[in-house]
């Protein structure tokens, strides 16, 4: 049975290396190697939008590097991702460039492309983004959060005006810094420490999303620029693009399977449980993955991808005595496909047949 863009058909696949050759019922081809797929659905690769292999981040290297990550890719059905190339303060595009190359080169069991995250913003980089383009990276990624990564209001105008002259495109890392730093400042006050995670979402309320998201929005507006709005988590979040495209505005839209499968409640977890699910934006709550599932089935929202970023257990343990030295992200590069397909399809599904009107 495969399934493709044109609906689920049962036939035959004639590939050759890496290229389908043909699709069709009874096809004859001599000497081909034949394997029977019968009972199984047949998909194209999936491509995984947004992951983050070999990353530095919160003093330590994400778990998976591009030898385990695409192998964690691979097996779940995804045949493609596109990673996050970072340019550090003070460096030059072409060095970050070179630096994600070295660390995917020969380790990588599927395809990868790069989007690039730009934090430093001048005249040479700016230069230096038509090079960056016409070498085939035309998407790139800003932080309106994390010290280090954070860039300005006028920069992101800067960085959406040239990325417009260059016909790229720029995905949001969308969270109010200067909220979380507040309440995690608060929090201090009021407790004198902050070890219990079930503070955690409180510090990064959807509140803090829905105004960079609207914020972001009107500075595209401005500029008149399509965005990406990446890992969108929140209800308020999802209002606010709503808002943004009845006024004309063209924002594509990312949310992940953690974000419509799992909720709040985690951070409740005992024993230190809940910083498993540390991740940012936070997990949020039901109506939150209501809204998201809705934006989902009418096509609000045009990608699902990973955000795969890995830590093991003892990394995750940074945070034992402040939650705030956790290091954000949580793996699903194997899981996201089957993830989507049981909860996304077929629970779906089952929900229409027993209420006999879908759902
Ligand atoms: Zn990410």
């Amino acid at each position: 049975m495969v399934v493709s863009g044109a609906g689920i058909q049962r036939a035959d696949v004639l590939t050759e290396g890496e290229k389908i050759l043909a699709v069709g019922e009874n096809l004859k081809a001599e000497d081909a190697e034949s394997i029977n797929v019968s009972g199984k659905y047949l998909f194209p690769g999936f491509i995984d939008a947004h992951t983050h292999m070999d990353l530095e981040v919160s003093g330590t290297v994400t778990a998976d590097g591009f030898d385990s990550g695409t192998k964690a890719e691979i097996s779940g059905g995804t045949t493609c991702i596109i990673d996050f190339a970072t340019q550090n303060r003070g460096e030059s595009l072409e060095y970050a460039l070179e630096r994600w190359h070295k660390k995917a080169e020969g380790k990588a069991s599927c395809d990868y492309a790069f989007h690039l995250a730009l934090s430093d913003w001048n005249e040479r980089v700016s230069q230096e983004l038509e090079q960056v383009v016409e070498g085939g990276i035309c998407s790139f990624k800003l932080y309106t959060t994390y010290e280090g990564m954070v860039v300005d209001d006028q920069t992101i105008y800067e960085i959406l005006t040239r990325l417009k002259e260059l016909k790229g495109i720029a995905g949001i890392h969308c969270e109010n810094k200067g909220i979380i730093d507040a309440r995690l400042k608060e929090l201090m006050k009021s407790k004198g420490n902050r070890r219990e995670v079930s503070d955690y979402p409180a510090t990064r309320p959807s509140l803090a999303e829905a105004e960079a998201v609207s914020r972001i929005l009107k500075i595209a507006a401005c500029v008149d620029t399509p965005v990406i709005i990446v890992h969108l988590s929140s209800k308020e979040g999802c209002e606010e693009v709503k808002h943004a495209r009845e006024k004309g505005n063209e924002v594509f839209v990312e949310t992940c399977p953690q974000y419509l499968l799992l909720d709040e409640s985690r951070y409740k977890l005992p024993g230190g449980e809940g910083r498993m699910y540390m991740i940012a934006p936070p997990l949020r709550g039901k109506k939150d993955q209501e809204t998201l599932w809705k934006a989902l089935a009418q096509g609000e929202i045009q990608t699902i991808a990973t955000d795969h970023c890995s830590f093991t257990r003892q990394q995750k343990e940074f945070g034992e005595d402040d939650f705030a030295k956790t290091p954000c992200g949580m793996p699903g590069a194997e899981e996201r496909p089957a993830l989507m397909y049981h909860y996304g399809v077929m629970q779906i599904l089952w929900c229409g047949i027993q209420t006999g009107n879908g759902c």
